[in-house]
């Protein structure tokens, strides 16, 4: 069975979880949410022998898309997602770089915008997309079923979910992408969250404050 391996590289001063996720045999590798520190995700690329093939984006924030367009341009790669409905804040990035001190960060248009249904690949291993609205209205999530790996962005955190008083956030949407679209994955996914160590939608179920089971039993 292939499986993909992964490996977090926390970027940004905001400790943003990017990820390098490649297949073994090949050493072919994609980029997830690139938001700065480039030097970090270049060196472990170079370290392990990998080859980027991809850069993709779970939501605008400048912490996970502020180093897309630089990684991108650099290694030749296109860039996929996030959901359109986030191209207000990608058209934003430079001057929120700008306001923050990461100042590589760009403005980017991607080579391709996801929706809920698409899939993304890394050398013929396909990862489905799910449109999660809530934290940014064109928030997604990929799902690796071979791997049991979820890459989450700033939906769901262990312990927490994403904060929804930033712009365009709706508090009832993140709570319906959760439970609607990644609870059915399986309590066995392992799930990189946008921040903080990593666990399975299973434990979640049972000890998130925001979105346990039992919070919703009537
Ligand atoms: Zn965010
Ligand atoms: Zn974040």
């Amino acid at each position: 069975m292939a499986t993909l391996k992964a490996a977090i590289i926390p970027v940004t001063p905001l400790q943003q979880n990017s990820c390098v996720i490649w297949k073994e045999s090949s050493k072919i590798a994609a980029v997830t949410d690139p938001g700065g520190d480039l030097s970090l995700i270049e060196n472990f690329i170079a370290e392990q022998g990998l080859t980027l093939s991809k850069v993709f984006i779970t939501h605008g924030h400048l912490d996970h898309a502020g180093g897309a367009f630089e990684l991108a341009e650099k290694y030749n790669v296109e860039i996929e997602g996030p959901h359109k409905d986030d191209g207000f804040l990608i058209n934003a990035l430079e001057e929120q770089g700008k306001r923050y001190g990461l100042d590589s960060a760009k403005n980017f248009e991607p080579n391709r915008w996801l929706t809920d249904g698409d899939q993304i690949e890394i050398d013929g291993e396909k990862l489905d997309v799910y449109h999660c609205p809530g934290h940014t209205p064109g928030h997604i999530v990929f799902h690796h079923p071979e791997s049991k790996l979820a890459i989450v962005g700033d939906v769901l955190f262990q312990g927490s979910i994403g904060r929804t008083d930033l712009p365009r956030g709706n508090t009832q949407d993140l709570l319906d992408a959760i439970r609607g679209k990644l609870w059915p994955l399986g309590n066995d996914v392992t799930f990189v969250p946008g921040h903080g160590p990593v666990s399975t939608f299973g434990q979640e179920r049972l000890t998130n404050p925001y979105v346990a089971d039992q919070l919703f039993k009537a």
